[in-house]
């Protein structure tokens, strides 16, 4: 074991030792890789957007698309989990997030233009970006460039934006202004979740995977879903249920009156091949009880 250890010295610390196994030699070295990649990813036109739809499950129609990060670099498909939190790091993550959210919009415009339905497009923010004190400046500009209307643009967050609640209400309140909604993202995953809906109108609550995954077959997870579903909505807000893959589960979550989003109705896919699945359920919005889009 030992031998297969590096001991490392911190220059600050006295006895400030710390550990480090190979494994995290790997990962450090990993990190820098993909800091070093992303440096070049947005010039390189590395990336790209998939759009996953959001089914308003009593109706069977599509009311919104979550806007994924996809990055295919030079270093191969680098999933967003692995390079997200690199990015938020290196501080990266203000030009990519601002580059999601003009093509989010610029595509929602192209929709629009096409005459589509209306329907808004959901943007993953993560807690640096939120917190940047010129979020809401760089939101306005980004709308007012792709000539989207700010109501059908929804910023997902997560309760990690909350830990300092005096801030976060300020931020809100900027971009309540500007008329953009709000969601909050894997509701139900953090410590706080009870504190990030009380003091701050949410326009979306979006229930964790994490939190579906069992309810088939355990009274207790149902009750805990169900609970947060009147929730969401006893505070006013939308509720989306997401991760779901099966017909049961859609089922299921069909007598909430929930809105769903979930690989049983599409993965996330490129903008053409998602509009393609929007056509089949706007020709036939409930087939997505006999047979779900495969792609
Ligand atoms: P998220 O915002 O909670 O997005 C949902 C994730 O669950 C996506 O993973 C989506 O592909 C996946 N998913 C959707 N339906 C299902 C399902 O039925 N089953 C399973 N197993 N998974 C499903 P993805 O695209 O890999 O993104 C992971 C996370 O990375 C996102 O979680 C979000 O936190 C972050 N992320 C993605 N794009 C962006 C971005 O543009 N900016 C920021 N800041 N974060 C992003
Ligand atoms: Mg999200
Ligand atoms: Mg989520
Ligand atoms: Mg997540």
């Amino acid at each position: 074991q030992a031998d297969l250890a590096l001991f490392m010295a911190k220059s600050t610390g006295k006895e400030n030792y710390e550990f480090f196994s190979p494994e995290l030699l790997d990962s450090s070295i990993r990190k820098q890789e993909i800091t070093a990649a992303l440096q070049q990813a947005l010039v390189n036109g590395e990336f790209s957007v998939h759009y996953q739809p959001q089914v308003e499950l009593l109706s069977g129609r599509v009311i919104g698309f979550e806007a994924l990060l996809r990055w295919n670099s030079a270093l191969g498909a680098v999933p967003p989990a692995e390079f997200i939190p690199v990015a938020e790091e290196c501080g990266a993550i203000h030009p990519i997030g601002e580059w999601v959210l003009r093509e989010a919009c610029r595509q929602l415009d192209a929709w629009r233009r096409e005459g589509r339905p209306d329907i808004h497009v959901s943007v993953n923010v993560s807690a640096k970006q939120f917190l940047d004190p010129e979020f809401a400046e760089k939101v306005a500009r980004v709308l007012n460039e792709t000539n989207v209307p700010a109501g059908c643009v929804e910023i997902e967050i997560t309760e990690s934006v909350m830990i300092d609640l005096d801030t976060a209400a300020g931020l809100v309140e900027e971009l309540q202004e500007i008329g953009v909604k709000l969601a909050i993202d894997d509701f139900g995953t953090g410590y706080s979740s009870l504190n990030a809906v009380k003091n701050i109108q949410i326009d979306t609550l979006k229930i964790d995977k994490s939190l579906v995954d069992e309810v088939l077959g355990s009274d207790r997870s149902m009750a805990i879903l169900a609970t947060i579903i009147e929730l969401g909505k006893n505070l006013g807000a939308e509720v989306v249920v997401e991760g779901l893959e099966t017909i049961e589960q859609v089922t299921l979550m069909r007598q909430y009156e929930v809105i769903g989003q979930g690989y049983y109705f599409s993965r996330p896919l490129p903008a053409d091949k998602a509009a393609r699945v929007w056509d089949k359920y706007l020709e036939q919005p409930n087939g997505l009880f006999h047979a779900p889009v495969l792609y």
